[in-house]
Order: C-alpha cells, then sequence, then structure tokens
C-alpha cells in the first residue's frame, strides 16, 4: 500500500527526490499574508499509528531506494517531541541507506522547543529544518503578519545550529514592495548573517489568490516589482550578505538563476546579475511579466 496523502501537500524543491511522511495537515499558524498554501484547510496532526504503518509498508516497498524523507505538512515541529521522536526512529529503521529527514519550521515554533528537546529530535534522524525569514525587515515581518521578530530567528537559529541541524532559509524577493525593496534586501542580509544558515534560498513572491494579500495586489494597493527591480534587491541582499552559505535560487519565481557559495562566489553572482539587468524586459518569463 502506498503512503497516505491529504491535499494539499507540499514541499520544498530540494526535497523533490524525497519520500513524503505526512504527519500533520496544513499549518498551525496560518495568518501569514503572502501565504496561500493552507488557507481554508484546517490544521490537524496525523494519528501516529496511521504515520507508522505508512513507513512501515513504505519500508517493505521501498526499503534501500529511499535516500531522504520530508515530512509535510506546513510545521510538522509542532508536533510533540515524543511522537516525532518515535516517528524519525521509525523512518531510521525503515531505510537503511537513509541520508537525511527533514521538515518545514518557523521559528515561532522553533523556539517553543528546549535545546534538550533539539537535541533528542537530531539524535533521532531530523537533521535539516526549511524556514520562511521571508523578510529581516522588522516593519516588513510585522505587515505580512509573520508572527516572528528578528530575534525569534536569531534564537531559533541558535537552538538549530546548538543541536546540529542544517538549516534552510527562505527569503521574499518583492515583498516588501517597492517603497521598502531596499530596506528589506539590507535587513534580510544583516539577519542572515547572524543566523549563518546552510542554505539560503530565494523566491519572488507571486500574488496567489488564496493569500491574503492577493486583494492588496488586485486593489493595486501593493505593487510588485518588476524583473529589473527584483534583480536589483536581489543584488543588494547579496552584496550584503557576508556569512558562509550556499545561496539559491532554486524556484520557478526567480527572474534569473543566480546561485553559489558566499563568500567565494559572492562577484561572480553579481556580475551575473549585470548581466541580466542589461537584458530586455521582453526577455523574462512572459507567464511571471503578465501578472506585474
Ligand atoms: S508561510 Fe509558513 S507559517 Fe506562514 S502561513 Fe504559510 S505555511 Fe504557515
Amino acid at each position: 500500500m502506498p503512503p497516505r496523502y491529504k491535499d494539499p501537500v507540499y514541499r520544498p524543491p530540494s526535497e523533490a527526490m524525497s519520500l513524503l511522511i505526512q504527519v500533520s495537515f496544513s499549518c498551525p499558524y496560518n495568518r501569514c499574508t503572502f501565504c496561500g498554501m493552507y488557507k481554508g484547510h484546517k490544521f490537524g496532526i496525523r494519528p501516529i499509528e496511521e504515520v507508522l504503518e505508512d513507513i512501515e509498508t513504505c519500508g517493505q516497498e521501498y526499503g534501500n531506494s529511499v535516500r531522504t524523507v520530508f515530512l509535510p505538512d506546513g510545521n510538522s515541529i509542532f508536533l510533540p517531541t515524543d511522537d516525532l521522536v518515535r516517528i524519525c526512529e521509525a523512518i531510521v529503521d525503515a531505510f537503511p541507506g537513509l541520508e537525511r529527514i527533514t521538515s518545514y519550521g518557523s521559528a515561532r515554533f522553533v523556539v517553543k522547543k528546549t535545546a534538550e528537546e533539539w537535541k533528542r529530535l537530531r539524535g533521532a534522524g531530523l537533521s535539516r529544518i526549511h524556514m520562511g525569514i521571508e523578510s529581516g525587515d522588522p516593519e516588513t515581518l510585522k505587515k505580512v503578519k509573520k508572527g516572528a521578530t528578528r530575534e525569534t530567528f536569531i534564537e531559533a537559529a541558535r537552538l538549530l545550529h546548538e543541536a546540529d541541524f542544517e538549516i534552510s532559509e527562505y527569503i521574499l524577493i518583492g515583498i516588501a514592495g517597492p517603497e521598502r525593496s531596499r530596506e528589506h534586501a539590507v535587513a534580510s542580509a544583516t539577519l542572515l548573517n547572524e543566523v549563518r544558515p546552510h542554505f539560503v534560498r530565494l523566491r519572488t513572491w507571486v500574488p496567489v489568490p488564496a493569500a491574503p494579500m492577493y486583494e492588496e495586489y488586485e486593489s493595486e494597493e501593493f505593487r510588485l516589482l518588476d524583473p529589473f527591480e527584483a534583480l536589483q534587491e536581489m543584488r543588494t541582499l547579496i552584496e550584503n550578505l557576508e556569512c558562509e552559505t550556499l545561496l539559491l535560487t532554486d524556484h520557478v519565481s526567480n527572474f534569473a538563476a543566480i546561485n553559489g557559495k558566499i563568500p567565494d562566489d559572492k562577484s561572480d553572482m553579481l556580475a551575473a546579475i549585470e548581466e541580466a539587468l542589461k537584458l530586455d524586459r521582453s526577455d523574462f518569463r512572459p507567464d511571471i511579466i503578465r501578472r506585474l
């Protein structure tokens, strides 16, 4: 029997090859105004016996071929630590070739677990947390109702680093609009410098009708960045980024593929942005341009 899922199920692009073991439904916060992923869907925790059953059947079916496992939905780290530990241990037992178990984890929920709990989870096999910072700009964080401050992100990163987790952080290009683009880019870089994530993944905000911010976009209260403004914002962010990290634009929403190690590849990445800025507006993908 294949694993069972309840829609909607999301995973980061970098988990495309991962086996998805759903442990919760929707998001226990669900109030970020830019996010439409789980709007209209009630948060719930899947019965642990059902999760363990799925792990067992997947183990029999796929065994050695599974290298990575991702635990949907939006904030599976919300689960009681004892249950998450049981789930991770069962995954480790079921898949002998396993290299990593990962989950989404908002900073507001990361800080609700103690350092000891994070170490237990790491010991059980959970090894990477995907976390949306979105912006380091306090005004923007408040406006989009992220439910976390710069301090929350720094504390969450401290707990995760201490327990030897890999941290994958997401920044939303364009989320502050043209008015606060520079503040957003600089503040995001300075926050990342303190958080020191292993990965920085850039996404460009795309309006989706389920997101509360969509109304602001529709009424023209909120303007999207055009491709050049988005690239300039990306350039400011990279210029101010000083921590050792791998920066990736591994998402279809972005206007250019800018990837590399900071600080080693920084000048090449900035040069690639300069080249992209020389393009004509019509050179950018029409399905994204249409929304502007
Ligand atoms: S961005 Fe993350 S925390 Fe915010 S509502 Fe969406 S899934 Fe929940």
